[in-house]
């Protein structure tokens, strides 16, 4: 019996699920197929890390995206191409390409779960994200009931959203292929995150090599809880809880203060500025500190990071989406600003 406490990284819900877990990518899109062709509900996961599940389970089949498989070719110019099966663990595809010394996905590494996710919300960290060096993705498309490659370019990639995600594109990830860059031992991607350069005491924008920048991304993100370790509580999450919310210059210069921090985010469709907020800022400064929990609850904020929701000691499912909605109401009540969760949150509501 796999219960969705050992498929999920956030280890909530005992409830039994009805796994499917195909080993060819042949097999796994014939099984999605069925899947789609059945018109009843039914869950894709991965590694788990950005899905909760509610205490009492789900009802229906749970196809589980586990096929392997990474193939390396030469691109142009000193670029190699890589394509990698769903099922492949995105963080040791990082690990590998860095160790063949290609630069493009170094400041996303230690980021948990399945290279088939990584569309899904275009994972981001460190000033790089997937849409940096995605070039197609092999999708079994559950409208047009083939399978076919998809450019980047048509998957509406954004800031953790995609078309899959919005579900414009009903589909399954089989295979994800990346343009990375050949580099020396001096060479790598430019340092975009003021707070890595800082770690790694070079300024924003020089090039470090790809294995000290790695290094650097996981040291902090080892700081912060947010890589996964099974002796530590506070990795025992989703990662971030909230998404960064995105909100008009206006409304931010009105409603929060000058030290809450903000980032351009270009413009809405009505051509007003946008900007980014940081929801650990928001979190933080709504009264809600590091290792709160709800009285009697076993959901508690990290005690390293404000923005992960953790199972702290023996959590069900319900006491994780009730932190969560109290943090959000504080958040809201403070400044004006609804929060909007990141996790896949199945049976769960907020
Ligand atoms: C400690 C920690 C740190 C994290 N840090 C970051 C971070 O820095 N940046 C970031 O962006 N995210 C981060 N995350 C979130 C998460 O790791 C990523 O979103 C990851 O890509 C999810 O992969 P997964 O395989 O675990 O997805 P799952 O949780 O299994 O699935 C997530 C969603 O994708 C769908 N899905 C899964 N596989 C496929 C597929 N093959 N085709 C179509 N749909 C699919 C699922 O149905 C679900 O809706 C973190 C999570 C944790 C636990």
């Amino acid at each position: 019996m796999t219960t969705f406490a050992q498929l999920t990284t956030t280890q909530v819900s005992q409830a039994e699920a009805d796994l499917t877990e195909p080993e060819t990518r042949d097999a796994l899109a014939e099984a999605y197929f069925e899947l789609a062709d059945r018109d009843e509900p039914f869950l894709v996961i991965g590694g788990g890390s950005n899905t909760i599940v509610s205490d009492d389970g789900f009802d229906g089949p749970v196809l589980r995206v586990a096929t392997r498989g990474v193939e390396y070719r030469p691109g142009e110019g000193g670029e190699v191409i890589v394509v990698a099966d769903a099922g492949e663990s995105w963080s040791e595809l990082v690990d590998a390409t860095v160790a063949r010394g290609l630069s493009g996905i170094e400041a996303l590494a230690g980021i948990p779960g399945s290279v088939g996710a990584t569309p899904v919300q275009n994972i981001g960290a460190y000033g790089q994200e997937l849409a940096d060096v995605l070039v197609r993705v092999e999708v079994a498309d559950a409208d047009a009931g083939e399978r076919r490659w998809v450019a980047d370019a048509d998957l509406g990639l954004g800031y953790r959203t995609s078309a899959l995600k919005r579900e414009e594109l009903l589909g399954l990830v089989l295979a994800v292929e990346l343009r990375l860059r050949e580099v020396d031992s001096t060479g790598g991607a430019p340092v975009q995150y003021a707070q890595l350069a800082k770690a790694l005491d070079v300024e924003l924008g020089e090039r470090v090599p790809v294995a000290q920048q790695r290094e650097a991304v996981l040291r902090l993100r080892a700081s912060k809880g947010m890589v996964l370790d099974p002796s530590d509580v506070d990795t025992r999450s989703s990662g971030s809880f909230f998404m960064n919310p995105i909100v008009r210059r206006s409304f931010a210069s009105e409603a929060l203060p000058a030290s809450a921090p903000r980032f351009d985010a270009g413009k809405d469709a009505e051509g007003l500025e946008l900007v980014k907020l940081s929801a650990a800022w928001l979190i933080d400064h709504a009264g809600v500190q590091k290792g709160f929990a709800l009285p009697g609850s076993g959901a508690a904020i990290s005690s390293k990071h404000t923005l992960a929701i953790t199972n702290h000691a023996d959590a069900t499912a319900e006491q994780i989406a009730e932190l969560a909605r109290y943090v959000r109401a504080r958040v809201l009540a403070e400044f004006g600003v609804e929060l909007i969760p990141e996790p896949n949150l199945i049976g769960l509501q907020l």
